[in-house]
């Protein structure tokens, strides 16, 4: 894609501080991390969503990350790591190369997920399941 500034990253035709590749991925530093590290695993073929991303493609982008996620707490002395990705703009997704986040975390490193914690009425969650899974099986 011309104008993804993800694929200009893996083209070198701008600047990205590379952390790992293969025929698969590419890894880079976040240029904007939440902590020192953060790490940025997208595929070298430009897909917008990760539901079009090939399975050994996707594949590889969670292994790589899991590895990288290792890495971190063993240079950086980090306790733990996330793994994140936002797909479409709703979910926080801006750049719209599809992109798996990886952030070392420590016990006291002041960030906060806002995550809330919603209760279902009775019946509701077994409502919402089948209309999932209806839709699982469409393709
Ligand atoms: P999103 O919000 O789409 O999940 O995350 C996009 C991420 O890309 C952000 O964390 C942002 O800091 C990072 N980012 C945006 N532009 C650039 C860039 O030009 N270079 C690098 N290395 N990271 C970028
Ligand atoms: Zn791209």
């Amino acid at each position: 894609m011309a104008e993804c500034i993800f694929c200009k990253i893996i083209a070198g035709e701008i600047p990205g501080i590379k952390i790992y590749e293969d025929d698969l991925v590419f890894a880079f530093l976040d240029i904007g991390p939440i902590n020192p590290g953060h790490t940025l695993v997208i595929p070298k073929e430009h897909h917008q969503s990760s539901s079009t991303i090939p399975e050994a493609t996707a594949g590889r982008m969670f292994k790589v990350g899991s590895r990288i996620g290792v890495a971190l707490k063993r240079a950086l002395d980090c306790d733990a790591f996330n793994l994140h990705l936002a797909d479409g703009s709703a979910a926080g997704q801006v750049v719209m190369h599809a992109h798996l986040h990886v952030i070392p975390r420590g016990v006291e490193d002041g960030f906060r997920w806002n995550w809330r914690q919603l209760k279902y009425q009775d019946g509701e969650a077994g409502e919402i399941a089948e209309k999932i899974i209806a839709k699982l099986k469409v393709d």
